[in-house]
């Protein structure tokens, strides 16, 4: 039971739950497990990837603190496209044919020899958007560049991962591992082109949907048994504990499903729709994760359906903020209507006492979440609350979950 909530640095949504702690930074571990020692919490629950790969999660189970995430070598999974592709391989898990390169030259050597549309990834962390999907050879000498010779990146785009276009329809998959069980959680569906029609540059996602009644459920358990055991028996095999959060974006073609990348946390939206329509305690499956106790749980099927709409700035997914704070108008009134839920992103507090407000800060600001009987109606009524909420350079896709068939 939640008797004391803490976020470190947090912001103005999760600050009307929590105690915030501002001046901690997400990225300072050192600070992180000060903190945590000095409030004798019972478990932390990393967010992002990147602490979990500076090793977090080492640093708190050693102060004896429960942490649901994985250690670094965990988290190398999500940390380092070759490294999951490697393992991949070495687990014998189905993925796109890949190659990797560190020369601009020899990468559009291969990509000439292959022919056809490729993804072009950066190696490393760039928050989901260093993946160029290319339909020409233009627009692969285009990521290339932006890669390999700009650097946009930095370090984390100066090995790259090539790899063969796979069609079919798109899923996450997430599960829970305490190490020996693994409890998957609700299958969800995400658009990840910034515009309408999958168009524009891909993101870390622009909406998201569930149930997904586009794939049959031996499809998923062939994904769950084929995509996501042999990677944590991988990490048995080699003597490393996985504990936390697994998820998977795999692709169902026509010859079954190959894993696209591997994430060691939770996908943003994908887990703000599964909590809409879950009905166990969170919490409690987090803590026992990281407390080795999941024997025996199961997640019910999901009696409702949920969407996701994300609101993002008129520069994403570019990583430079290029507006100044905005004031964001009609957050009450879309948090009044019944069945929704708005989830606050990248934004920050603005005034005081009656001015008191919000302010985007760019990037993805935050998300609207709905339910409803079906992926229609939850998504219908997602875009309604979606569009009481106003600022300046808002931008969003209108059909999020066109690819379930709901605007046939
Ligand atoms: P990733 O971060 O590797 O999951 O890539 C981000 C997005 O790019 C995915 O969610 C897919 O929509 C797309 N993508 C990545 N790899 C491929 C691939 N091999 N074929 C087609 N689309 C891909």
């Amino acid at each position: 039971m939640l008797t004391e909530l803490h976020a470190v640095p947090g912001n103005p949504g999760i600050g009307e739950h929590a105690t915030l702690h501002p001046k901690v930074s997400g990225r300072d571990i050192d600070a992180i497990t000060a903190l945590a020692t000095k409030l004798e919490v019972d478990l932390v629950v990393v967010g992002p990837e990147a602490p979990l790969v500076d090793g977090l999660s080492n640093r708190l189970k050693k102060h004896g603190i429960a942490c649901c995430g994985p250690s670094a070598a965990g988290a190398r999974i999500e940390g380092s496209k070759v490294y999951a592709k490697e393992l991949m391989d070495r687990a014998q898990v189905p993925t796109a044919r890949w190659e990797a390169f560190s020369d601009v030259q020899a990468a559009l050597a291969a990509i000439n020899r292959w022919r056809g549309p490729c993804v072009i990834k950066a190696d490393g962390c760039t928050g989901g958007r260093g993946v160029f999907v290319c339909m020409t050879k233009v627009q692969a000498e285009k990521a290339l560049h932006a890669l390999l010779v700009d650097a946009q990146f930095g370090v984390s785009g100066r090995r790259i991962v090539v790899e063969e276009y796979l069609q079919g329809i798109e899923a996450s998959i997430t599960v829970l591992t305490d190490g020996t069980n693994v409890v998957p959680l609700h299958v969800v569906r995400s658009e990840k082109r910034r515009d309408l029609n999958d168009q524009g540059p891909n993101t870390d996602g622009m909406g998201a949907w569930l149930p997904v009644e586009e794939l049959y459920e031996q499809q998923v358990e062939e994904a769950i048994e084929a995509g996501i055991k042999p990677a944590l028996a991988d990490y048995r095999e080699r003597g490393m504990d996985y504990v936390g959060v697994l998820y998977a974006d795999v692709m169902f073609t026509k010859t079954g499903p190959k894993v696209l990348e591997y994430n060691c946390r939770f996908g943003e939206i994908e887990v703000q729709s599964m909590v809409r329509a879950m009905d166990e305690d969170l919490l409690d499956l987090l803590h026992r994760t990281a407390t080795e106790n999941l024997e025996g749980v199961t997640i019910a099927e999901p009696t409702i359906a949920s969407a996701v709409v994300a609101l993002v700035d008129a520069s994403y997914p570019k990583l430079e903020r290029t507006e100044a704070t905005a004031a964001i108008a009609g957050l009450a009134d879309a948090a009044e209507m019944d069945d929704v839920e708005v989830f606050l992103g990248n934004v920050e507090a603005t005034g005081k006492g009656k001015a008191k407000g919000v302010g985007s800060n760019g990037g993805r600001v935050l998300t609207v979440t709905a339910t409803g009987a079906t992926v229609e109606e939850a998504a219908a009524l997602a875009q309604e609350a979606a569009a009481l909420i106003t600022f300046d350079g808002k931008h969003s896709r209108s059909d999020i979950a066109a690819a379930a068939g709901i605007f046939a």
